[in-house]
């Protein structure tokens, strides 16, 4: 997005007095490109354009590779947090992350993970769990961040093209991917909790357990109604909900200079989106983890019958996470009343 584009961008959002808390999230090709100039500007234009009350936090979803030390000064003074896209080791980072030129990007990451860390500053990364990760051993690979001084991991299901056209074997082929995730991240689970290490957070985990005792989770995937919540906005300035529907026009709310925000959400095709929303979410009511996960994933669900799936409960990858997680629970407290059981879903 050019800086004229954030002009008109930032005064639309932040104009929308309704909204009292923002967070920033840049991401997709390489932040960091677009250099501190940059973002020193953004952080002056915020400044110009939110009212007392509002609250902005800033996020740069970055692989690293450029962080210098001008780079940590200006996030470090400027409180901006630093997402790491890491997967994993190097036979699996090298492997999907390559540079343009067909370079290995595994060094350079990881010393952009040394330089935050000496630093002192907290290290958060996000890694997508491939076909070649799954059939890795959990264990090593959740042990890798750990080792690397990484404080907090997303572990993300690996997303199926939007584009390709669907017969019923991409439909086994999916339903096998999700139940290999399943399986990778129950796994993982235990091993996590194995390791008894509370300097070491899987967000999804630590979201689960903290819904399942009543508190408020982090990762959107587990808040419930998200369109509206959540926009995603791509380097031309188109408007989408979230960065994973730029591809459905049914979800695509037009160029941020043309439209405010406010104007945005009260659109018809954003209206409309809500309503396909809750028609979605509203498909998930009989599983038992409906009120804690509220449907999970808009995308995913919608991913789901992309491929054919219409009766998800039966399939849903994150009801099984969901299942072993609450048992593991209660086998850790050694509780078996079924009553007390039954009062807390
Ligand atoms: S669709 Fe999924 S990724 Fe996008 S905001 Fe909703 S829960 Fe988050
Ligand atoms: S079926 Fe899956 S996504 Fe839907 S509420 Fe249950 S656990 Fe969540």
């Amino acid at each position: 997005m050019d800086f004229d584009q954030l002009i008109t961008f930032m005064k639309g959002t932040l104009s929308n007095h309704d909204y009292e808390q923002f967070i920033f999230i840049f991401h997709g090709g390489e932040p960091l490109l677009m250099g501190i100039d940059y973002y020193q500007k953004m952080l002056i234009l915020q400044d110009l354009c939110k009212t007392k009350k509002q609250k902005i936090k800033n996020i740069i979803q970055t692989n690293g590779s450029l962080l210098n030390d001008d780079w940590i000064t200006f996030l470090k003074t400027h409180s901006v947090s630093v997402g790491i896209s890491l997967d994993g080791p190097s036979e699996f980072q090298n492997k999907h992350r390559k540079y343009k030129d067909g370079r290995e990007t595994f060094d350079d990451v990881i010393h952009g993970v040394q330089k935050l860390k000496n630093n002192d500053m907290s290290v958060g990364a996000l890694s997508v769990l491939t076909e070649e990760v799954l059939s890795s051993n959990p264990y090593d690979f959740i042990k890798f961040y750990q080792e690397n001084g990484i404080s907090n991991l997303g572990l993300l299901a690996e997303r199926p093209s939007t584009k390709k056209s669907i017969d019923s074997n991409d439909t086994n082929d999916f339903i096998e991917n999700r139940n290999r995730y399943a399986s990778f991240m129950m796994k993982a689970y235990d091993d996590w909790l194995g390791m008894d290490d509370c300097t070491f957070n899987i967000r999804e985990f630590s979201d689960i357990l903290n819904s399942i005792i009543g508190g408020k989770p982090k990762v959107c995937i587990f808040n419930g109604a998200c369109v509206g919540h959540f926009f995603g906005i791509d380097s031309s300035g188109e408007v989408a909900h979230c960065d994973k529907f730029f591809d459905d026009k049914r979800f695509c709310f037009g160029a941020i200079s043309e439209h405010y925000l406010s104007d945005i959400v009260t659109s018809d095709t954003f209206l409309k989106a809500q309503e396909i929303e809750t028609e979605i979410r509203n498909k998930c009511q009989l599983c038992d983890w409906f009120s804690i996960c509220k449907g999970g994933c808009l995308y995913e669900a919608m991913t789901y019958e992309k491929y054919g799936i219409n009766d998800r409960i039966n399939y849903c990858h994150l009801r099984k996470i969901f299942d072993h997680i609450y048992n593991n629970i209660w086998t850790e407290l050694n509780l078996s009343d079924s009553r007390l059981k039954a009062e807390m879903v």
